[in-house]
């Protein structure tokens, strides 16, 4: 659903003219410095990037599902590590907060979480508990007014820079599955959380990973998201739903732009006596990721409207991230081909996104979870 196309159109046009302008002229700085700029983190936080998803009563600019998707689309057409940058705030990092929060809640966190004066991360994933995420072992103690945190997350998004962290942990010592789970807000300052060296990824630099560690960390009652214990476990799904829409869109945003690199690489490398984009093979290629693109751009769209009009998108939303980041592994791959020995260079952009793309089909999800949450969904479906 787009609400007032009008307006919405301006949004996309100045989303659109930043990653022309600034954002893809200073992408070989990011990967040579590992860091963002500070002068385009700045400029993101006054264009409302960090906001988009944020309720507008919250400081936001509380963009529908779809609206999401087409912002994320136009955003990646830069190097994906900026949309990583404002990802965990507009995502996974403030949609527990936005789903399930208190009003106390929402009130103390989301403004600052929408301006990016405060960056959110999302820790789920521990060292022993990837994919089975509900057997997650850190212990979460209720001692009077507070609780206290024992354990370690791993591969964090955006730690080193967060603020606050939507933690999932157990509170019911005698469970071992998701229902013994509850999440809760943890800021950093808090004494006995430790974030540890950023990882040493294969791609994405200028966007961060780390280990955040909880030694005996006190955390006030009131930071149980929603004050319900238990009920951890479906806001982190909750939250993971619509987090796998919004990669699919990353994925349909970063094969345009290779696409768009490889067309113009096309056109203009001559072999032979001619253009390589006369060649009917090369032209197999580009035609393969632009079916590709279009399928990938189509199911998602449809899959956001249907969640705007109320619809449960679980196996839409899996459908969606599943084709679309296998869909970008292709496109890329066929960028590095179509640029042939200059695709293997790190001067060249198609080098890059074909390193970085790869992590859409392992995070939110591998692709092997995706398909047991589709057929899981049809099956239940079908014996309704
Ligand atoms: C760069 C990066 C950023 C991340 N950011 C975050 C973050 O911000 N917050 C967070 O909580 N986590 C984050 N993660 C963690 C990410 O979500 C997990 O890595 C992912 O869910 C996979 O878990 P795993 O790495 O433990 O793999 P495993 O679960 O060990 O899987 C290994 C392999 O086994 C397969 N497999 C596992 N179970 C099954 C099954 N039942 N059937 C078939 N195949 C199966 C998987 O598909 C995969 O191929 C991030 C990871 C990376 C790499």
């Amino acid at each position: 659903m787009i609400r007032e196309p009008e307006s919405f159109a301006i949004l996309i046009d100045t989303i659109e003219r930043f990653v022309r302008e600034r954002l893809i002229p200073r992408e070989p700085e990011v990967t040579e410095t590992d860091a963002i700029p500070e002068d385009l983190v700045a400029e993101m936080r006054r264009i409302g990037l960090f906001g988009l998803t944020i309720p507008e009563a919250y400081g936001g600019l509380g963009l529908t599902m779809e609206e999401e998707i087409l912002a994320v689309i136009a955003l990646c057409r830069a190097s994906v590590v900026f949309r990583s940058c404002v990802g965990t705030n507009t995502g996974i990092g403030s949609q527990g907060i936005v789903f399930d929060g208190t009003e106390a809640q929402k009130t103390k966190y989301l403004p600052r979480l929408a301006t990016g004066e405060l960056i959110g991360s999302f820790a789920l994933t521990e060292p022993e508990s990837g994919s089975d995420a509900g057997s997650l072992t850190t212990r979460a103690r209720r001692e009077g007014d507070h609780y206290v945190l024992n354990g370690r997350k791993r591969y964090i998004t955006n730690a080193p820079q967060a603020g606050i962290f939507t933690v999932m942990a157990r509170t019911d010592p005698e469970s071992k599955d998701a229902k013994g789970v509850s999440a809760f807000i943890v800021e950093r300052a808090s004494p006995g959380l430790v974030v540890g060296k950023p990882d040493r990824k294969m791609g994405q630099r200028g966007a961060h990973t780390s280990d955040v560690v909880f030694e005996d960390v006190k955390v006030p009652a009131e930071n149980l998201i929603g004050g319900v214990e238990g009920q951890g476990f479906k806001t982190a799904m909750k939250v993971i739903d619509k987090a796998r829409l919004n990669i699919a869109a990353v994925s349909v945003g970063a094969a345009t732009r290779i696409l768009d690199e490889s067309i113009a690489y096309a056109l203009e490398r001559r072999q032979f006596g001619q253009p390589i984009a006369e060649f009917q093979l090369v032209q197999a290629m580009l035609a393969d990721s632009q079916a590709e693109i279009y399928a990938s751009r189509s199911m998602t769209l449809d899959a956001a409207r249907k969640r705007d009009s109320g619809e449960n998108v679980t196996l839409e939303a899996s459908c969606c991230k599943l084709y679309a980041s296998e869909m970008v592994g292709r496109v890329a791959d066929r960028g590095v081909q179509i640029h042939g020995g200059a695709g293997y260079m790190q001067d060249s952009a198609v080098e890059r996104f074909y390193r970085d793309v790869r992590l859409f089909r392992l995070f939110e999800g591998t692709t092997q979870i995706q398909q047991l949450v589709i057929a899981r969904q049809m099956l239940r479906r079908a014996k309704r």
